[in-house]
Order: structure tokens, then sequence, then C-alpha cells
């Protein structure tokens, strides 16, 4: 007993510390509205666009994602619009690729939330690597988007409103919540708006809208690498972390005629969304434009509860393949292979654009998929080669989910090796 009295005093005494240490981190990162609410799914009947029992997008019932501290993040302060910048000459001699992107997109930030700035601190790093051996420009964007980029695809009574929350968010010393996984931070009007203003430069970019230096071509792909993300906003409704659908905002542009430019305007445009959740902005967004179409696959039953083979668009221009619990490689190539591929093919875009989320990934904590970096390198190469014969090769693909920061990071840089090669 003697001999072991030391030692069970030293247990006794680490116990003790870990239970203090426990405290500390709770005092620190204290739960947030996300975690206890999303504890539970409960499935929403297609078409309804709200209920009491939305589902959350966050489930918690694997590892939760790494929590983000602010001192490691070097955020930058929440800032003002200075004024967009001229558009840039883009189009690298050697890569077909632009990368678009603003450590603005930074600023929204809610802590101890899993779409947190780390998420792109970690692409803006590795990019850096995947830019140098490839050789694509990354540009550091300024854009932001105006009302009327927005009212294209959102109510002009939401986007008032937003205007006048960030108005209020000035004032404001705490975050805002819109619902239990979507809230507004100090830093989100610069972070939302710079997101969906980049996307319609990068769109303008591809389609050639833009004025380059000479002897510069115009990047036929392009990649915007913002946040928040876009793809669950509705046009009256934020919601899934989003708070303007940042994708359709540039699907919209593009199919906007600009004065005197009309030739370069995409009267038909095909969004494609490999996230594992159903994009049910997207959807709504695309569901009676003709000259609309959405192809989803995506993890079922999941959040947002939309997303059924059933639902097709007026036109029969939406496309839903829903993927079972633990599906992997095989079931999701099946279907881009199979079902979706020969759908953009048959209706013939002037303009592809993705809606690229890599929380699909078998390490993402929102999900249950089994998919890894190929995965997405396969489908990024699958999604050009059928560009390159319906719409001049014109990709302009937009960052969605991936809650992994290691796993994010990897298959973004696959996405873009793809993006870059084909
Ligand atoms: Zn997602």
């Amino acid at each position: 007993m003697l001999q072991e009295y030391p030692l069970l005093c030293q247990k006794r005494d680490q116990a003790l510390i870990a239970l203090v240490l426990a405290a500390l981190l709770f005092l620190s990162y204290p739960p947030s509205a996300v975690m206890f609410k999303s504890l539970f799914y409960f499935p929403r009947a297609s078409g309804s666009s709200s209920s009491l029992h939305t589902p959350s997008l966050v489930r918690w019932s694997r590892h939760v994602a790494p929590l983000s501290s602010p001192t490691e993040l070097q955020t930058p302060r929440p800032r003002r619009f200075a004024g967009a910048t001229p558009l840039p000459g883009a189009g690298s001699h050697d890569s077909p690729l632009t990368v678009f992107t603003s450590s603005d997109c930074l600023g929204h930030h809610i802590l101890g939330h899993p779409e947190s700035p780390q998420r792109l601190q970690q692409l803006l790093n590795t990019s850096v690597t995947t830019s140098r051996e490839l050789g694509f420009p990354v540009h550091h964007s300024m854009a932001r988007a105006t009302k009327d980029n927005l009212e294209r695809v959102h109510d002009r009574k939401y986007v008032e409103r937003m205007y006048h929350l960030f108005q209020e968010m000035q004032e404001r010393a705490s975050p805002l919540p819109l619902d239990g996984d979507t809230t507004l931070s100090q830093g989100t009007e610069v972070a939302a708006l710079r997101a969906a203003g980049i996307v319609v430069q990068a769109v303008d970019a591809v389609l050639g809208r833009a004025p380059l230096p000479e002897g510069q071509t115009a990047p036929r792909r392009a990649f915007a690498m913002v946040r928040p993300p876009g793809h669950h906003a509705e046009p009256d409704k934020a919601m899934g972390f989003c708070i303007f659908n940042n994708v359709m905002v540039g699907c919209a542009h593009a199919q906007s005629p600009l004065h005197g430019m009309a030739h370069t305007t995409a009267a038909r445009v095909a969004v494609l969304d490999f996230d594992v959740h159903h994009g049910n902005g997207d959807q709504a967004m695309c569901w009676d434009h003709r000259d609309r179409f959405y192809a989803s696959t995506h993890q079922a039953p999941l959040f947002p509860g939309t997303g059924a083979a059933t639902e097709t668009g007026a036109y029969d221009n939406v496309v839903n393949v829903p993927l079972v619990h633990g599906a992997g490689s095989q079931e999701f190539r099946a279907a881009w292979r199979d079902v979706i591929l020969p759908r953009v093919t048959a209706f013939a875009p002037d303009l592809v654009m993705i809606s690229a989320g890599f929380d699909g990934h078998w390490r993402d904590p929102l999900a249950n998929l089994a998919l890894d970096e190929a995965d997405f390198y396969w489908v990024t190469k699958e999604i050009v080669q059928v560009a390159e014969t319906v719409s001049a090769g014109r990709v302009v693909s937009v960052l969605e989910g991936g809650y992994d920061i290691e796993a994010l990071g990897s298959s973004v840089s696959e996405h873009l090796r793809a993006l870059h090669e084909s």
C-alpha cells in the first residue's frame, strides 16, 4: 500500500488537473446553439421551405471539427469596402485556371462553429504550394456583390433585411443567430458580399468580359475559394451556414447580358453539386428556369431533407441522385458517369458551374459518405471533359462545404489539379 500511495496520489492529482483543464476549455469555448440543436435529424418533406422540425446541417455524431482559435488564424479585423479593384488580367500562359479568393472571407467568424475561418486559412496556405507547383495564378480580389447582383436570385425584401442586419451588426458586440446553424458576426457583411462578388468576377473572367493585358488570354476555368458557403441559401432565407447563394448569383450574372457585350452572355447554365448535402437553394433557384440545369449527388437522409430522385424541376431540368449512408467511390462515380453527366451533355450549357463541397470525404465530421481525394479529382476531371464538349471548356467552380480541415486542404488541391490539367 505504501508503494502504491504516491501513484494513487499522482492519479488523483492528474484527475484534478484534467478537471480544471476541462473547465477552462468549456469557459473558453462554450457549446454553441449549433451543437445543442444539431444532435438530431428530422427529415423534411420536399417542397416545404420551413418547419419547426427543420433539420440542422450539423450532426455531431462523429468527431467534432477542431475549434478555431482567433489567435492562430490571423483573422483580419472586419472592414468596410474601400471599393472594387478592376478585373484582373486573369489568364496565365501556362494554365487555363485562375483561382479567385480574399482573406476578407476569413472575417466571418462564429466561435466554435465548424464553418470556421480555419477552413479558408488552410486553403490559402495549401493553394500557395499548389499554385507554385502547377503554375496557375491566385488572384486576391476586392470584388463585392451589388444589390443588383443579389436580387437576381434573392427576394428584394430578403436582401434589404440582410443589409439592415449588417448595419445593426456594426453596433452590436455579440453574434446574431439567424437560425440554429447560421449566425452573423461583425465580419459577415464583408465576407458574404465579397464571396458572392468574387463568383461574379470569376464568371466575368471566364466569359471573357474582363479587360486583359496584351498577350493574355481569359481563363477557361476558375475556382472561387470563398466563404461563407451558399448552396443552402434560398431566395428568401439564409440557412445551413449560407447567407447569399454565391454560385447562383454567379449563374444569374452569367445569364444577364452586359451592355455592349451581349456575345458574352451564357444563355444556358448547368450547376453541378457534389457537396454531401443537397443544395436546396441551388435547386430552388433553378427549378422553374428552363435555361438552368441543376444536378446533385448527396447523402440521404441528411440535412436539408430535400433532393429526392422524384424532384425533377418544372422543365425536367433537375436531377437528384441520393446516396445512402456509407456509400463510397463506386456509387458516387456511377451516379455521375451513368446518370448526371449524360444529362449535362444533353442539356448543352454555355457555362458549367460547380457547387464544390468536399464534405463527402470519409473524414468529414458532418456526414457519412466514404469518398476521398481521388474521387474529387475524378469527378472534376469528368465535369471538365463534358464542359470541353459542350461549353468550350468554361467551368466556374465555387467552394461550398468540407469541415475536416486537413481533408478539405488535400481535396481542394486535387480539385485544382484536375481544373488545371484537363
Ligand atoms: Zn455540405
